[in-house]
């Protein structure tokens, strides 16, 4: 019998374990033998495999994390690490590997490819940093757990009169913050793709204090190019603007809970269309969803990509704080 490993790698996302269950349940449906393979491409090479099973799937659709754990692993990026990888998946009579996780991922992915063993890519980040697919699994969780703490901090940000500071993950990619920041009503929302200026920052704020408004929220990107990062423009809020201003880095908390209902539906049907184009013979290839419609690319291709800033929300969040 066929079989198909699978792993998740990189950074974890919400969302990963609803993928997991879509491939192994697709596979088994075909009659396929499925391995999960334990901490990204370190299990792999330390051979800590797993035999799946229907219910070894089973109550993970609405749990964060992966139950198959993460890591990061630069013996993979040696061409040593990978013909032993090779020989090891040969071993297990494993021809085709889904790798869940980001661009480095997929990197390893096409590498192991190049090597004769037939892999995919799902996009399982809460970065939402890779340009061929609309979105990645986790993305729209964090996004929600973001919303959630600007809320929170909205609350008590307006009893005191503060300014307060919302540091947000996305690497270099501003998707999280903007999209939070638009959802949140953030007055300014600051991204690693444009410059802001920190006395744009505080003539915004005089302005909505001029006409009342003493509180208010700053989206801050962890990669936004801020002199001294979220310390550094507290302390130039405070000396130009006097303004009482707090900061909440949210930090590793946007990588856990349970998982929205849109990403366990993009999870499961990119799970489930992984495995489709194993059994259609396609390899070194990534899935993702862009128009609403599940697509399918070369790895290369989707790498060489460059994502897209949403200019337009960008500037509509501009107008609806003023
Ligand atoms: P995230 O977006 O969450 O960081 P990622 O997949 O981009 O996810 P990386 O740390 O870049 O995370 O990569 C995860 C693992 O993939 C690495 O630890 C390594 O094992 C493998 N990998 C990354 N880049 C390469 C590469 N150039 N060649 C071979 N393997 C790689």
């Amino acid at each position: 019998m066929k079989a198909i490993g699978i792993l998740t790698s990189g950074g974890d996302a919400p969302g990963m374990n609803a993928a997991i269950r879509a491939v192994v349940r697709t596979a088994i449906y075909y009659g396929y033998k499925v391995y999960g393979i334990e901490k990204g491409y370190r299990g792999l090479l330390d051979e800590e495999f797993v035999e799946m099973d229907l219910s070894s799937v089973g109550d993970i659709i609405q749990r964060g994390g992966t139950i198959l754990k993460s890591s990061r692993c630069d013996e993979f990026k040696t061409a040593e690490g990978r013909e032993k990888a090779v020989e090891i998946l040969e071993n297990y009579g494993i021809e085709s590997l889904v790798v869940i996780g980001g661009d480095g991922s997929f990197t390893g992915a096409k590498l192991l490819s190049e090597l004769g063993v037939k892999t995919i890519g799902i996009p399982g980040t809460i970065d939402n940093d890779l340009a061929y697919t609309d979105y990645t699994i986790g993305f729209d969780t964090a996004m929600n757990t973001v919303i959630d703490a600007i809320g929170k901090i909205r609350d008590t940000s307006s009893s005191h009169d503060r300014v307060n500071i919302v540091e947000v993950m996305g690497r270099n990619c501003g998707d999280l913050a903007l999209y939070a920041g638009v959802a949140g009503g953030a007055e300014t929302i600051v991204v690693p793709e444009r410059e802001i200026r920190t006395d744009e920052i505080v003539s915004k704020l005089r302005t909505t204090q001029k006409r009342g408004k003493k509180h208010s929220i700053i989206v801050l990107a962890e990669g936004a190019d801020i002199e001294g990062g979220a310390l550094g423009l507290k302390n130039a809020l405070t000396v130009k603007d006097k303004a009482d201003v707090r900061i909440t880095v949210l930090g590793h908390v946007q990588r856990g809970g349970s998982p929205s209902a849109f990403d366990r539906i993009l999870a499961s049907k990119l799970g489930n269309k992984a495995v489709e184009l194993l059994i259609e013979g396609k390899s070194k290839r990534v899935v993702g969803i862009k128009d609403n419609k599940i697509i399918d690319l070369d790895i290369d291709d989707a790498l060489s990509m460059e994502k897209e800033f949403d200019q337009d929300l960008y500037e509509m969040a501009k107008i609806l704080s003023i």
